[in-house]
């Protein structure tokens, strides 16, 4: 296909707008699936991204479509509609001309609409606006079509109205992306160039990776080099997504599709990285390339000390299918031996621990999420922490420095006065209010990462009763007035459950955790003193007193059946429990920390 012919594209939208129903839709107007193969959401088919209705990795399709005489290609590129994967979002982005920007026709702009259309921008593509779910009653078109003019630098008269749901206006939205997106610049004959833009791993074939040609054309056999990397390899197979893998012989210039290549691991694949020739003078390297940064860290531990080695065999195979995760292993007096593992952000924990605990079947204990710090020590070094336990004592430290984020806040006006108490309370620093329309507004501020991670969502959702959305991005590390806050149960240290905390806080946050540790671990046949303490200095403490545990006493002369449902009740309870010295701590108390932020 001549690239005049060609138009790549995305779809970008705020989570549930409706992006893979769209999607979906012009699969099918242009025949890439017949109505009978069509599965629900067939982009997003990974079951866990199903299961949380959100495309985790990006995805790609090719669909022809006959317009005005000639035949098109149209490459729709899925991108990650969450905040942890921005990085692969820009990349995905890289590998377009153009974006349809989907609007909910009721919910109207949210934090990832800005967010997105920022970043769409950013990349100097056509901006394609479309409101979706026109269909529903309470839509309120004209408000939204207001509220994108105003925020969104978009003429109202450019926005496209369609229900992805009954296929009203789609037909049109697919020419719109025809008419406005630009073709694809890019020599075929040139040197090759390529990004690579995703990579996934299929057990039989290794990994597959995404590409978009810059320039030249890539063929079967040729020999390829990653020019990051530095690696060279042979191309055993290339073609297009439809969305099934369809082999041809040659990719050109303006083309996406995929290369296989006899790669055995993941991270041999960087995203962002170029793919050029592998001999004579290559091109110049596509910019933009990064290392994945992992922002958000835990400890994941077997409950059952022998499970070590299965829980490595399973981290192992995680890796290679998502190299953005790492893992080490680490030691705990308290949970014995596990793993520190680094993740993108939270959502992308929570999506390694689902998958941990349904794919291997192993019961973790997971510490509670920190984020990296920086620490400069007396003694002039610069130290990366990921666990609290690492960082040095108090008096050691020159400079303690943490993570800060550039938060947007998208709401109704009437919530304002909240958000804005919630980021004092939490010492956000505020940078502007923008009124998206008379009624909503968005709101930022500057905030420390691990404010954020830990509960801001929920704490937006509860504010605003389920009408605020948030969105942030990395800006930078900052000194703060951070300290190691350690818990002692009977006396003893339990490393696990130290965290790093403002020290304005620590004392409100020492409380918390203990109270929260005292309703979490069971009373022994002994008293449990448990403190919270800074150094030497403790902060909080409280006992948890003594009491015989007996729990047949309680059903008197009942029946054996029933008493050995509760034993077994309890044998339950015991398989989540760690001993430490002579102390049971349940899993949940190991993430008391937590919920006390
Ligand atoms: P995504 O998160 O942006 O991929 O959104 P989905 O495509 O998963 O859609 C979110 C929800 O909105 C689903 O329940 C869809 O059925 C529904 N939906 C999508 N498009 C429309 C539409 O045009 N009209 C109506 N009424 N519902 C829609
Ligand atoms: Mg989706």
């Amino acid at each position: 296909t001549s690239p005049q012919y060609i138009r790549n594209f995305s779809i970008v939208a705020h989570i549930d707008h409706g992006k893979s129903t769209l999607a979906d839709r012009l699969m099918e107007i242009t025949g890439t699936v017949s109505f009978r193969e069509m599965k629900e959401q067939l982009l997003d088919d990974m079951a866990l991204e199903r299961q949380r209705g959100i495309t985790i990795k990006s995805h790609a399709v090719t669909m022809h479509y006959q317009y005005q005489g000639h035949k098109f290609e149209l490459n729709l590129i899925d991108t990650p509609g969450h905040v942890d994967f921005q990085y692969e979002v820009s990349r995905s982005l890289t590998c377009c001309e153009g974006a349809v920007l989907l609007v909910d026709a009721f919910q109207g702009v949210e934090a990832q609409t800005v967010a997105n259309a920022y970043a769409a921008m950013e990349h100097d593509l056509m901006i394609v606006p479309v409101m979706n779910k026109v269909d529903l009653t309470h839509a309120r078109p004209d408000e939204v079509r207001e509220e994108m003019e105003h925020t969104l630098a978009i003429h109202a008269e450019e926005v496209l109205g369609c229900s992805a749901k009954t296929g009203m206006g789609c037909k049109e939205v697919l020419e719109a992306v025809i008419e406005r997106v630009p073709a694809p610049q890019g020599d075929p004959h040139a040197t090759l160039q390529a990004m690579i833009f995703d990579a996934v791993y299929d057990e039989f074939r290794g990994a597959i990776t995404y590409i978009r040609v810059m320039n030249g054309t890539v063929r079967k056999g040729q020999k390829i080099k990653f020019l990051q990397q530095g690696t060279t390899h042979e191309v055993i197979e290339l073609g297009h997504f439809t969305p099934r893998r369809k082999a041809t012989n040659s990719l050109a210039a303006g083309q996406v599709g995929y290369l296989i290549c006899n790669i055995k691991t993941l991270d041999k694949v960087n995203i962002g990285d170029t793919v050029s020739v592998a001999t004579g003078e290559p091109a110049l390297k596509l910019p933009g390339y990064r290392e994945p940064k992992r922002m958000v860290f835990c400890g994941l531990y077997p409950s059952d000390g022998q499970d070590f080695k299965q829980l490595r065999e399973a981290l192992d195979k995680l890796v290679i299918n998502d190299p953005s995760f790492e893992f080490s292993p680490e030691t705990s007096d308290a949970l014995g031996f596990g793993f520190r593992c680094g993740f993108l952000g939270l959502l992308h924990m929570e999506i390694i621990q689902q998958r941990l605990e349904q794919e291997a079947d192993i019961d973790l204990v997971q510490t509670a999420p920190n984020v990296t710090y920086e620490i400069v020590t007396k003694t002039g070094e610069t130290m990366e922490v990921h666990t609290p336990q690492d960082v040095p004592d108090q008096g050691d430290i020159e400079e303690f420095r943490q993570p800060i984020v550039r938060v947007s806040f998208v709401l109704p006006t009437e919530y304002i006065g909240g958000i804005m108490k919630l980021c004092t309370d939490r010492r956000g620093t505020y940078v502007r209010t923008e009124y998206l329309s008379p009624t909503r507004a968005m709101l930022v501020y500057d905030l420390a990462l691990a404010d954020v991670i830990y509960d801001m969502h929920d704490k937006l959702k509860s504010t605003t009763r389920g009408y605020g959305t948030m969105d942030y991005e990395l800006l930078g590390y900052e000194p703060g007035e951070l300290v190691r806050m350690d818990i002692l149960v009977k006396g003893e240290r339990i490393d696990a459950l130290s965290i790093v905390c403002d020290r304005r806080d620590a004392d409100v946050r020492g409380r918390a955790v203990i109270k929260k540790l005292k309703e979490e671990i069971p009373r022994h046949m002994f008293e449990v003193p448990l403190q919270a303490a800074i150094g030497t200095r403790v902060i909080a403490r409280e006992n948890i007193s003594a009491m015989r545990k007996n729990v047949t006493a309680k059903c008197y002369g009942g029946d054996i059946s029933r008493k050995r449902k509760l034993w077994e009740k309890q044998k339950e309870g015991k398989k989540r429990m760690k001993s430490i010295g002579s102390v049971d701590i349940p899993q949940k108390a190991f993430l008391a920390v937590l919920e006390t932020g």
